[in-house]
């Protein structure tokens, strides 16, 4: 007999369940529904339809890499975020919602400067997907944007995604280490940057440790490092009126914050994750 969404939703369903794999219903909708380039809710209306030999054995292909740990969407391959479709990379870390919080704290930042000055120059270090300058970019149209990335696996995948989002003419790249060879000044600053003390990786889940790559997690023995690096030279590179925004580890707020005070910037503002946990910091440069 035929095979249906609905007999392989509860064939991957099951499988999942059985490797373990918390929220195993939810992943083999995820995975099913991507796979067959069908929306979660055309997902719900189609279960008696039928699904050709060739699209079982890939949805079998792609739950015994999810019953192996590995990402839902690593293994689709893109992620939403902030309303892009982003591709993602061995070499990206795989964009978080909470992420998005950071980029809803700019746009007001990067509209006021875009309204006053007619532009607005931002750079995000370690940019990976491009996922944070984009959503920026496709909110605030006068913005235009430089992502930097130690990998050129990483920059070949954040210009894809500013192709795919139609950013592209508003979009460059870079390749350096935080402001390592970055000339001029900017008027958004922002980063996610690896921020895991190096101590703490290994005892991350499977599919965080074994598939974001370890140069955007690792801050160093207190997770600060790349924070240091930024706060040392963002006065040269940032304009006046200009702002930094950065994602923060749960319990990094005021080490980051303190940081960024010692080197002439006050905090502004700071926000939280959808689990009540400190994550957006936003800095100005102190004029007094
Ligand atoms: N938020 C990521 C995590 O929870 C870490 C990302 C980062 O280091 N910037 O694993």
């Amino acid at each position: 007999m035929a095979e249906t969404v609905d007999s392989l939703l509860a064939e991957s369903r099951d499988r999942l369940m059985a490797a373990g794999i918390e929220g195993a219903a939810l992943d083999s909708r995820h995975l099913v529904s991507g796979l067959l380039g069908l929306s979660l809710a055309e997902l719900m209306t189609r279960g008696r339809h039928p699904v050709s030999d060739a699209d079982a054995q890939r949805i079998r292909t792609a739950i015994q890499r999810r019953a192996g740990r590995e990402p839902v969407y690593r293994i689709l391959g893109e992620r939403e975020f902030y309303g892009l479709t982003l591709k993602l990379s061995g070499e990206t870390l795989e964009p978080r919602p909470d992420t998005e919080m950071l980029v809803d704290r700019l746009i007001p930042y990067a509209r006021r400067i875009a309204a006053c000055k007619g532009h607005c120059r931002i750079i995000d270090l370690g940019t990976g997907t491009g996922g944070i300058c984009l959503a920026l970019l496709a909110s605030v149209l006068d913005a235009r944007g430089l992502g930097t990335d130690i990998s050129d696996e990483a920059l070949a995948t954040a210009s894809e995604n500013a192709k795919r989002n139609g950013l592209a003419e508003r979009f460059e790249t870079l390749r350096s280490k935080w402001f390592e060879g970055v000339g001029g000044r900017f008027d958004i600053v922002v980063s996610n940057p690896p921020y895991i003390r190096s101590k703490v990786i290994e005892k991350l889940e499977p599919e965080v440790r074994l598939y974001d790559p370890a140069a955007a997690l690792d801050g160093g023995d207190d997770g600060l490092d790349a924070y240091r690096a930024i706060a040392l030279h963002a006065g040269r590179h940032i304009e006046a009126g200009g702002v930094i925004g950065l994602e923060i580890g749960f319990d990094q707020k005021q080490a980051v914050a303190a940081l960024f005070v010692s080197e002439g910037f006050r905090l502004l503002e700071s926000a939280k994750d959808f689990g009540g946990n400190d994550r957006v910091l936003v800095f100005e440069q102190d004029v007094e």
